[in-house]
């Protein structure tokens, strides 16, 4: 196994999976889920080979780099093709077919913040447009190159990546914005401390990325989203800077923070934020719950979150996501439940949260209630627990990419009074959508990723065998229809995916009318030429 602990050791991004090319599945990996596909699509699926960069035509560069930035600023072809795409499965699709049409045409790699001042002052003055880039994860094209500019710049963040300062009295740290999960994570170690923010992109994603898209760790309540973390932030814009005041709490009107979370490369670029930072957790337990009827599961769910027992995992499957993701029977549902504390040992919370789940059909049996007060801990590592802690883990586009499964997701939140209608309106228009483009054989799934007092957010899935040739066409009209219902059924366009330009009419849609003309507002005093990530959010033209 690769140690991917260092930055030298992963190697460079690869350009058709998540992550590095150490992240990139065997052609024996393709091949087996090649077979596997055909097996339960009953039809032919091949695996054709990976090309090789070199046999890609991109065009030109439009822009010509000025000598005094040539140091940190690259129109490099490799460097040009693993930052045309994000993250999303159509986009990975896209580059696995040689389709770079419309690549940036410079990269910067700034190292200090008076280079990046630089590079922001080149593009405002040519009107190139400029890209924010983090770890390229993105999931709504919130990093590609828009068509009408006369030239394009990322600007790739990975190298302001350094834990500046650590806070112990006050619990925060000054973090660089291009910083990746692990190594975070890594540093912050070293005294004792955690973010304990980890969305499921964590090993390829930064910390400036998850501010302005306003990203969700994968615990389920309380502190989840990294807007709780922020304690200010500093961003640059082409009319200056803009660096708020680290406070515990401030009630001193709008907040500028809440600019510059969800602001997703509009408005500026983020180097650095002071983050607020915790011990890390030593007591923990988990259980698996078992219920024989989704009703039952979302019920019992709803009275744990509302007990305010704050579970720091509460995921719940529905029947057809458990048995996928954690290899039940197609029939039960399945909730899981995890506490953990750096302080406090966990096992009575634990059992009053089990206690309501079977108060509401919920199986599971005492000894099936795992505890640890170490911090090796490995609870939640066995059974339908550990299967589902394995899928989510070992998540990899690569497997299937160019094999043409049709496989995506949508998530939201909305309020337990709207639920369970909500859910019947989003599998019925969906469902009828898929079944219209891909037949019978396909799924729709749902799961719980974050879980409120007052509603949940559901994540659904859906996956089945595209035609060859127009997966295109048949995934934006199973997209077009979740993006419809779920503004229409009183959701949210997106919990934590963000807007980018995937979910801009529908975001526009859930907003009130003069939110966004304030919003752009804002965008022409900070950015009066428009460079800024064009087309996410709203075309500023
Ligand atoms: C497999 C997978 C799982 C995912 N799971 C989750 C999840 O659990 N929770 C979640 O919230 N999201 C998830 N996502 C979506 C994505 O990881 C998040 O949106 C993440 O926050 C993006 O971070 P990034 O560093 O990769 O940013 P990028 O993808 O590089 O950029 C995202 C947006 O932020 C802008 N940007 C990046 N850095 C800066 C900066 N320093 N200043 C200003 N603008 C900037 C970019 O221009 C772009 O618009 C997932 C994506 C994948 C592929």
């Amino acid at each position: 196994m690769v140690d991917k602990s260092t930055r030298a050791n992963r190697g460079r991004r690869s350009f058709w999976t998540w992550g590095w090319e150490s992240d990139e599945p065997t052609q024996a990996q393709r091949v087996e889920a090649a077979n596997s596909l055909a097996k339960s699509y009953g039809c032919e699926v091949t695996a054709p080979p990976i090309p090789s960069i070199d046999s890609f035509e991109l065009r030109a560069p439009r822009v010509k780099i000025p000598e005094k930035l040539s140091a940190i600023v690259t129109s490099d072809k490799t460097e040009r093709v693993i930052h045309t795409y994000g993250g999303h499965f159509l986009e990975l699709n896209r580059a696995l077919r040689g389709d770079f049409s419309d690549p940036p045409d410079a990269i910067a790699y700034p190292e200090t913040e008076q280079q990046l001042e630089a590079v922001l002052d080149w593009c405002d003055s040519k009107k190139y447009a400029a890209i924010p880039y983090g770890g390229g994860t993105t999931v709504v094209e919130g990093v590609s190159v828009p068509a009408s500019y006369d030239g394009a710049v990322t600007i790739d963040m990975e190298r302001l990546n350094k834990v500046l300062e650590v806070d112990e009295v006050s619990r925060a740290a000054r973090i660089q914005a291009g910083i990746f999960g692990p190594d975070l994570e890594r540093e912050l170690k070293a005294s004792g401390h955690t973010l304990r923010h980890f969305p499921q992109s964590f090993p390829w994603s930064t910390l400036g990325g998850w501010i302005v898209t306003r990203s969700g760790g994968h615990y389920a309540t309380n502190h989840t989203h990294i807007d709780d973390f922020v304690e200010s932030t500093r961003m640059l814009t082409p009319k200056g800077w803009l660096e708020s005041r680290r406070l515990p709490g401030s009630g001193a009107g709008p907040s500028p923070d809440r600019l510059v979370m969800g602001s997703e490369g509009t408005l500026g670029i983020v180097t650095e934020a002071w983050m607020r930072i915790q011990k890390r957790p030593i007591y923990r337990a988990t259980a698996g719950v078992i219920f024989s009827s989704w009703e039952q599961a979302y019920t019992a769910t709803r009275h744990i979150v509302q007990a305010k027992l704050w579970p720091a995992n509460l995921r719940l499957l529905d029947p057809s996501e458990a048995q996928r993701a954690a290899g039940l029977d197609g029939k039960k549902a399945l909730l899981i439940i995890g506490f953990e504390s750096a302080d406090v040992p966990q096992g009575e919370f634990i059992k009053m949260a089990v206690e309501i789940a079977r108060d509401h059909g919920g199986l599971i049996s005492d000894r099936d209630i795992a505890t640890s007060d170490s911090s090796d801990d490995a609870t939640g590592r066995a059974g339908a627990v550990g299967n589902w802690r394995s899928s989510f883990i070992g998540v990899n586009a690569g497997i299937t990419n160019g094999l043409g499964l049709i496989a995506d997701t949508f998530e939201t939140a909305t309020t337990w009074d709207n639920w369970p209608e909500f859910d019947a309106k989003v599998r019925d228009r969906v469902g009828r959508v898929l079944k219209e483009v891909l037949g019978d054989a396909h799924s729709l799934s749902c799961r719980f990723t974050h879980i409120y007092p007052d509603g949940p957010a559901p994540y659904y899935t859906f996956a089945g065998m595209g035609a060859a040739g127009g997966e295109v066409e048949q995934w934006q009209a199973i997209k077009n229809a979740a993006n419809e219902v779920l503004v229409e059924a009183g959701g949210t366009i997106t919990h934590h995916h963000s807007v980018g330009r995937m979910h801009a009419k529908g975001w526009s849609k859930q907003q009130p009318d003069l939110f966004e003309t304030v919003l752009r507002s804002a965008k022409k005093t900070l950015d009066p030429n428009a460079i800024l990530n064009p087309g996410v959010l709203f075309d500023p033209r």
